[in-house]
C-alpha cells in the first residue's frame, strides 16, 4: 500500500471534495488535453536479467507443475530457466525463499474507461445505477480522460499481480480514443488486448467504423513495435437480443457485418452473452468460433455448452458484479462450463462498484459455487483450478498461451512474488488455498511484467503514482457535473 503522510490525506480529502461540488462549474466546459496527458507517463523501468531464488514455484505449466524450492532465470523480459539450483551469474537475485512465485493474474474482460467513475454509482436510485450512470459519464469522456481512467485502473491492476489485461473498451468514441487507451495500456508496460467497440449511446442501426478499426491495426497492430510488442487487437461486439436495451442492442444483420469485418482483419470477438438462448441464436446465424470470447454465464443449458466446446469459444465469468444480479438473472454457471469442458476465465468487469482484487474474485467464485453447488470430491471448482483460471486459462482465452500464463522457458516473463510468511498466509502450507481463500493484494511482493518489475511491496515502480492519482482527480472534477442525470 501507499504510504500517506499528513499532508497528503488533507490533499486528497480537498480533491474529493472539490471533484464533486465546486470544480464542477469550473472545469465543465474544458476538456483535458491527451497529449498533455501522454506526456505526462514516465519511460519504464527497464529490462534487466535476473534470478528469483529458492521459491515456491506455482509454475502453471502442466509438464512442471509444482517446484517446492526453485529458481526462474529471466532475461531480455524472456524466462530462459525454470527449475532447482539454476546458474546464472550474472543474474541480479531475487530472494523468493519463504514466497510462492506464479505467472501473474490474467484479467479477461476490464471496461478500463469507466473506473475512474468509483462511488458515483448509487444502488439505492436506479438513475446512478452501473448502466445509465456510465453511459452518461462516457458521452462525456475525451481522449484524455480515457487516457487517465485507463492508466489509473491499470495501475490498481498491477497491484494486485494482474500482468495481462483485456480491455474491452465499449467507449471508443472515435480514433482519438482508441489511441488514447492502446497508449495508456503500452505506457503502463501490462500485457493486454485492446477490444474496440462502438461509443456509449453509439447508433445502432449502423456497422462500427471498420476503416478506423483498420487504421487502429495498422497504426498499432503490425508493426510489434508500436505495442512494445505487449499488446494485440479485437473487437467488443455491441449487445444482441432485445432486453440488454440498457446499453442499446444491434441486430444480427449488422453483427454478421460487425464481426465479419473484424474477422478480414483477422480480429478475435467478444460480446457481452448472458441472455436466454443466446448461444442457440449465435449458433444458427454461424457465428462462433475459437475467435470469440463469450462474458457472464448466467443461463446456458447443456446443449449450449456442448456447442460451445465444440466451437472452441470461451466464456469469461465476473463473479463480482454476477452474483450481484437479482432473482431472476441467472446463476454463475462456472461448474456447468468446466463439467463441459468450455474454456472459462475470470474477469473484473467494472471496477466502479468494486476493485481490482483478483484474490477477492478468485475466493468471491469459490465460496459462491460451494453456496450453489456444495462441496464434495466430484467439484470441479477447487482453489488449484480457479488459479488456473487466473491465469493460463485466462491466457488461452486470450490467444497468449505460448506468451504468458505460466513459468516456461520462452514464454515472457510474466512473474509474481507473493509472501508467505504474512499473518494471513502463514504458515504456508498449501499455496492454491493460501492464494484463493487467504491472500489479498498486499501480500504481493513483486509484479513484473514482460521482464520489467513493474510493483514492489505495494508501489509501482518507475510509475508516478502522483500523478496518475492527480490526473484523475483532475478529470473527474470535470466529469462529476455529468453523473448527476438532469
Ligand atoms: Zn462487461
Amino acid at each position: 500500500m501507499q504510504s500517506f503522510n499528513r499532508r497528503t490525506v488533507i490533499a486528497g480529502g480537498a480533491a474529493l471534495g472539490t471533484g464533486l461540488v465546486g470544480a464542477r462549474y469550473a472545469h465543465a466546459q474544458t476538456a483535458p488535453d491527451f497529449a498533455a496527458a501522454r506526456a505526462s507517463a514516465n519511460p519504464l523501468t527497464p529490462r534487466r536479467e535476473y534470478i528469483i531464488r529458492n521459491a515456491h514455484l506455482l509454475t502453471m505449466d502442466s509438464s512442471l507443475g509444482e517446484i517446492p524450492a526453485g529458481d526462474v532465470h529471466v532475461r531480455d523480459g524472456q524466462i530462459v530457466a525454470v527449475g532447482a539450483n539454476i546458474a546464472a551469474p550474472n543474474a541480479e537475485v531475487i530472494e523468493g525463499r519463504g514466497m510462492i512465485c506464479m505467472p501473474g493474474f490474467v484479467d479477461t474482460h476490464w471496461h478500463l474507461w469507466n473506473c475512474n467513475c468509483r462511488q458515483w454509482v448509487r444502488t439505492t436510485d436506479n438513475r446512478y445505477s452501473y448502466f445509465p450512470l456510465t453511459s452518461r459519464i462516457g458521452v462525456r469522456t475525451q481522449p484524455a480522460d480515457a487516457y487517465r481512467a485507463a492508466r489509473f485502473g491499470i495501475a490498481e491492476g498491477l497491484l494486485t499481480g494482474i500482468t495481462t489485461v483485456h480491455n474491452w473498451c465499449h467507449n471508443t468514441r472515435g480514433p482519438a480514443w482508441a489511441d488514447a487507451e492502446i497508449s495508456a495500456m503500452r505506457d503502463m508496460g501490462i500485457r493486454g488486448r485492446y477490444s474496440y467497440g462502438g461509443p456509449q449511446q453509439g447508433p445502432t442501426d449502423k456497422i462500427m467504423d471498420l476503416a478506423d478499426l483498420a487504421r487502429t491495426k495498422k497504426d498499432w497492430f503490425v508493426d510489434p513495435a508500436a505495442t512494445d510488442g505487449r499488446l494485440s487487437l479485437g473487437i467488443c461486439s455491441r449487445n444482441l437480443v432485445p432486453g440488454q436495451s440498457l446499453r442499446g442492442t444491434i441486430t444480427f444483420d449488422i453483427a454478421k457485418r460487425d464481426w465479419g469485418g473484424a474477422r478480414e482483419l483477422g480480429l478475435p470477438i467478444t460480446l457481452h452473452a448472458s441472455p436466454k438462448d443466446l448461444v442457440f441464436e449465435l449458433e444458427k446465424q454461424g457465428l462462433l468460433g475459437a475467435d470469440v470470447q463469450l462474458v457472464h454465464p448466467m443461463f446456458t443449458v447443456a446443449e449450449e455448452r456442448a456447442i460451445l466446446k465444440s466451437r472452441g469459444t470461451s466464456f469469461a465469468s465476473s463473479p463480482i458484479g454476477e452474483v450481484q444480479r437479482p432473482p431472476d438473472g441467472g446463476v454463475v454457471q462456472i461448474n456447468e462450463l468446466l463439467q463441459s469442458g468450455v474454456l472459462t476465465s475470470l474477469s473484473l468487469d467494472e471496477t466502479v462498484a468494486g476493485n481490482a482484487d483478483y484474490f477477492n474474485v478468485m475466493r468471491v467464485m469459490f465460496k459462491y459455487d460451494k453456496h450453489r453447488v456444495g462441496e464434495g470430491r466430484d467439484n470441479l471448482v477447487t482453489t488449484k483450478r480457479l488459479v488456473e483460471m487466473a491465469t493460463i486459462d485466462g491466457a488461452k482465452a486470450l490467444g497468449l498461451e505460448k506468451t504468458t500464463g505460466s513459468l516456461t522457458v520462452g514464454k515472457r516473463a510474466d512473474i509474481i512474488l507473493i509472501r508467505g510468511d504474512d499473518f494471513n498466509l502463514a504458515p504456508l502450507t498449501n499455496p492454491w488455498d493460501a492464494i484463493v481463500l487467504h491472500a489479498q493484494p498486499n501480500n504481493v511482493a513483486l509484479v513484473m511484467a514482460d521482464g520489467r518489475i513493474l510493483a514492489q511491496d505495494g508501489k509501482l515502480s518507475g510509475i508516478d503514482h502522483g500523478k496518475i492519482m492527480h490526473e484523475v482527480r483532475e478529470t473527474n472534477a470535470r466529469l462529476a457535473v455529468f453523473a448527476d442525470p438532469s
